[in-house]
């Protein structure tokens, strides 16, 4: 089948792209560059075998999608593309408004105008909020803290409206966990610009020598060691779940449904800086610092219902996922410059 990844360039979409490819789709890639390069596609063209055909355009860009929609004959779209930076959607409320809910909305009228109804969203479990109750099912009422998680849920309840008013759509909402990790061949990966704030890549970071130890963010949490909980699960478990939400929108009556993609299991800070130590003979300086403000203790994943209805279970081990991010991490220090690779 033909599948559009808006934001195809990024983290989660170009491991969805490998894994869509070597399933025997055909994979185009829409991305505007703004958090990611276009070598990512030639990286996964080594990997496949098959540059991915790549659109540099915007989602904001109606008639490039529509033209995007058309000339490639796609069944199916999934949009990854977004702006993901907690903090930044605080200080800059309109850029996140505009690019994640009015690219959606003009990707929806692309869509519509075409006559391409199947999607897939990448939604967060950050539209949980505070945690009622653990593990999270998708009936967990949900609310948001900031911008960033508000646009996240405008968009969910715009799907689940645009759904009710035709029940051709079939869209299938997906709440990922903490998605970390990397491609086992070392050539996708988590590259974040600047500081990371997200705990794998920052641990990457200090593992590389390049930051000089962890802030650990709170110590005195209700959980057994003290630090934040949360369920990390590997990029790629999170990229065969796209495969099998589009098997299933092929195959549903449900105009538009919500899966959990995490793996059920809570893992502490502590327990990840430790892991990442074996899994790659790294050490990981640490300090104890103050609690971040917003963050919550703990959230992990009920994931039955993916597994039930989309055949999909995540497998791979928080070993796997702290290997990976190494050596993707120290491949990235090692290689020659983009240019250069494109050749
Ligand atoms: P990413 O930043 O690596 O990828 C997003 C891609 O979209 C980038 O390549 C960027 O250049 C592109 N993009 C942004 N705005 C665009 C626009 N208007 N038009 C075209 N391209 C645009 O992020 P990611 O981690 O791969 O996340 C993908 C999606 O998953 C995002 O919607 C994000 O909110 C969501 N998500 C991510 C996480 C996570 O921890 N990474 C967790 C939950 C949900
Ligand atoms: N964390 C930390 N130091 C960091 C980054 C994160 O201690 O530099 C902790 C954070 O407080 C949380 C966990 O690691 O308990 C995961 O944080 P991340 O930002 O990766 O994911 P999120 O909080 O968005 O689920």
């Amino acid at each position: 089948m033909n599948f559009l990844l808006t934001g195809g360039l990024g983290y989660i979409g170009s491991h969805t792209a490998a894994v869509l490819q070597q399933a025997g789709h055909h994979v185009v890639l829409l991305d505007n560059l703004s958090n990611s390069r276009l070598e990512v596609a030639d990286r996964i063209g080594r990997i496949t075998g098959t540059r991915p055909v790549t659109e540099v355009g915007d989602v904001l860009d109606t008639i490039r999608v529509r033209m995007a929609l058309r000339h490639y004959r796609i069944d199916a779209v999934v949009h990854f593309a977004g702006l993901k930076a907690v903090g930044e959607s605080v200080a800059q409320p309109l850029a996140y408004y505009h690019n994640n809910v009015a690219g959606t909305v003009s990707l929806l009228q692309a869509m519509a105008a075409e006559g391409v109804r199947s999607l897939v969203f990448s939604s967060s479990a950050t539209v949980y909020g505070q945690p009622q109750y653990l593990p999270l099912d998708e009936s967990h009422p949900t609310s948001a803290t900031n911008p960033y998680g508000r646009t996240k849920l405008h968009i969910e309840q715009m799907l689940h409206d645009l759904a009710a008013s035709d029940a051709t759509w079939r869209i299938a909402i997906l709440r990922y966990f903490n998605p970390v990790g990397a491609h086992a061949s070392g050539l996708l990966g988590e590259d974040p610009n600047g500081i990371p704030n997200n705990l794998m890549p920052y641990i990457a970071r200090v593992a590389a020598g390049q930051l000089p130890h962890l802030n650990v963010w709170g110590n005195d949490y209700p959980t057994p060691d003290g630090t934040g909980i949360r369920d990390y699960l590997h990029v790629m478990d999170l990229a065969e779940g796209h495969r099998a939400a589009l098997e299933h929108l092929q195959r549903t009556t449900t105009p538009c449904d919500v899966f959990n993609l995490g793996t059920g299991r809570g893992t502490s800070v502590l327990e990840m800086v430790r892991t990442f130590e074996q899994a790659t003979g790294q050490s990981v300086p640490y300090r104890i610092a103050p609690r971040r403000p917003g963050d919550v203790a703990e959230c992990w994943a009920d994931p039955t219902k993916a597994q039930r209805v989309l055949g999909w279970r995540a497998e791979r081990s928080l070993h796997d996922m702290c290997a990976s991010t190494w050596a993707f991490t120290a491949g990235q220090r090692s290689a020659p410059a983009p240019h250069i690779l494109a050749v």
